[in-house]
């Protein structure tokens, strides 16, 4: 296909360079051709930070049902069945995948014929998948080598995508309309060196933009992760769903310089306990399973004991372990925790909550399909019906993987299918009227105080009053980049500003929509579940909730 400077035709766009955008990228790639945009470096995302590993069944003692069941009970009666299964059954086939594309996971010190099993929080058995504490930056390692020798796969780093191009996009400025019979023409991608907007036009597009972490103030996500990919699907039109159920990870690192440093669960996982200030064990209040309990259980506990003595932290102690063990099974939190002074093999860790996981997102089928034609959204962007009201713990990664490979397949199909000319050809981005920014102080600000708000006011523990309060106060924002969006040339923290907003603005009218407390999603105000109300998804379109 012929590209000129800003118009680059391809088979198939992939948007992100996580575990989701990259495997599917190898797997389509035989048959068709692949443009990769990513809006940093091809490694930026969260992907590269996962610390645990990847929930799957390879245990002895282990079974499918037993994860099945699980999973569901994490996501506290909002799973869906069908998902739940499709996952677990295609997981070790997916790891063996893995390994043959050469990631290199921790073998079992007693039988090395077989993979080290890690536990965490809220699984009955052991069977975390994991190399060593850095599992995330392994698959990367590999899947991004892969990529690099892939001659059909066509990469564009620090280019940002601003929004989809559906047919009902209308000019100017990527404004679109509803429409679920719509079909996905593309993509507008603003090349960071050059300043230019470029217009992708695929006749497939795969939304893998990741997480949306940094729509609060303290977050374990890196910067990447502002939610673009649910904000962009939103505006063109995309179902979305679920997206009260915002993971508030219990364990991160305390310390005014240690920027989203999160504590893997794996460390609670070998024998890890939380204590306060002094030194007492709170676990056993809260939950019988203690420090193995899910990650709201856990979050909340922390909430509650921070919000009751005023202090700023609380600890958690592996040091009762040996020395050599902890410095072998976390060599990377053991390392960066003594930059940080603290020797965790020593001394008690000082940790907080952040937000860490979106459960909700762009509403797929099973095959990673969205509601608009010729788009699909595979991995944290996603909202399958895997997660339900709670994520449990390193059923992240394999979701992706398997719905990579699921996304994979029909789109073969899909191509196969299609008659290239049936499709028209998106209009070129118009930026006719606009002038450069004299105002970026506008910018800056609304990020933090979106940010502040909603850590605030829509956080670990809910009323409707503060959930009022914060819609209040991000309508007015949204109102605000409305109309500064119009007026000036598309910049990164602009793009990125406009997508938090939006995503603040979704997560609260979800949360404000549920009146009961079920999984993530606590508001005092109806502190219990209820199921003959509430057993079921909170469903968005754009002027729509039901
Ligand atoms: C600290 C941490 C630890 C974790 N540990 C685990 C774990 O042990 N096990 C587990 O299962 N899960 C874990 N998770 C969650 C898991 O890592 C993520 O859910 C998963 O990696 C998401 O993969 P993804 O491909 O969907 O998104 P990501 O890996 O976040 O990738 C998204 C990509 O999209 C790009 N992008 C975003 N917006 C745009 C745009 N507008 N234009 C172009 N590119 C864009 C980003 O730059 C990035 O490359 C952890 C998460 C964090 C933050």
């Amino acid at each position: 296909m012929n590209d000129d400077e800003t118009m680059i035709q391809t088979d198939i766009l992939v948007i992100g360079s996580g575990v989701a955008g990259l495997a599917f990228a190898l797997k389509v790639s035989p048959f068709a051709s692949v443009a990769l945009v990513t809006k940093k470096g091809v490694m930026d995302s969260n992907t590269t930070h996962a610390q645990g590993g990847i929930a799957s069944v390879f245990g002895q003692l282990d079974s499918f049902a037993l994860h099945i069941q699980d999973t569901l009970e994490a996501g506290d009666g909002l799973c869906h069945r069908e998902v739940v299964e499709q996952v677990v059954k295609n997981g070790p086939e997916r790891i063996r995948e893995l390994i043959d594309l050469g990631v290199k996971f921790n073998l079992s010190r007693q039988d090395a014929d077989n993979l080290d099993l890690g536990q965490e929080g809220g699984h009955s058995r052991k069977r975390i998948v994991h190399a060593q504490d850095m599992t995330g930056l392994e698959l990367e390692r590999v899947l991004v080598d892969h990529l690099h020798r892939d001659p059909r796969i066509r990469l564009f780093e620090n280019h940002v995508a601003i929004d989809l191009i559906t047919c009902s996009t209308r000019m100017k400025r990527g404004t679109v309309t509803t429409g679920h019979e719509d079909v996905c023409l593309g993509a507008y991608v603003l090349d960071r060196q050059t300043q230019q907007v470029k217009t992708f036009a695929a006749r497939i597009t795969l939304l893998a933009t990741g997480g949306a972490g940094k729509v609060y103030l303290y977050t374990s996500n890196p910067d990447v992760a502002t939610g673009d990919g649910i904000a962009m699907a939103y505006r063109a039109g995309a179902t979305v769903a679920n997206l009260e159920f915002v993971q508030f990870h219990p364990t991160c690192l305390y310390h005014p310089e240690a920027k989203n440093f999160l504590i893997s669960e794996a460390v609670r996982g070998e024998g890890a306990v939380l204590v306060d200030q002094a030194g007492r064990r709170f676990m056993e209040r809260y939950d019988p399973r203690k420090e193995l309990a899910c990650r709201d259980v856990v979050a909340r506990a922390i909430d509650t004991e921070l919000k009751q003595s005023g202090d700023d932290t609380v600890y958690l102690d592996i040091s009762h372990r040996p020395a050599d063990f902890i410095k072998e099974r976390f060599p990377n939190l053991y390392r960066r925790c003594l930059e940080f002074g603290f020797d965790m093999t020593r001394q008690p860790i000082p940790v907080v909550p952040a937000a860490h996981y979106m459960c909700g997102g762009v509403v797929t089928d099973l095959l990673g399909r969205t509601d608009i034609q010729r788009l699909y959204a595979v991995g944290e962007t996603a909202c399958t019906g895997l997660h339900g009201a709670n994520r449990l713990a390193s059923n992240s990664l394999i979701e992706a993987l398997v719905y990579a490979d699921r996304a994979a397949r029909q789109a073969a199909a899909d191509l196969a299918g299609f008659d290239v000319g049936a499709a028209p050809a998106p209009a070129p981005w118009d930026e006719v009227g606009t002038s450069d920014s004299d105002e970026r102080i506008v910018v800056s600000h609304n990020w933090d105080e979106i940010r502040r708000c909603m850590w605030n006011y829509v956080g670990i523990v809910r009323s409707d009053k503060r959930l009022e309060r914060a819609q209040r106060r991000i309508e007015n924002i949204n109102n605000e980049i409305r109309e500064y969006y119009w007026n000036f040339k598309v910049e990164p923290p602009l793009i990125e500003l406009r997508n938090i907003a939006t995503v603040a603005d979704l997560i609260v009218r979800c949360a404000l929509h549920r009146k009961e407390s079920r999984g993530l999603h606590y508001n005092i105000a109806y502190p219990r579940r209820d199921d003959r109300r509430w057993r079921k998804d909170t469903v968005l379109r754009r002027a729509y909730v039901g």
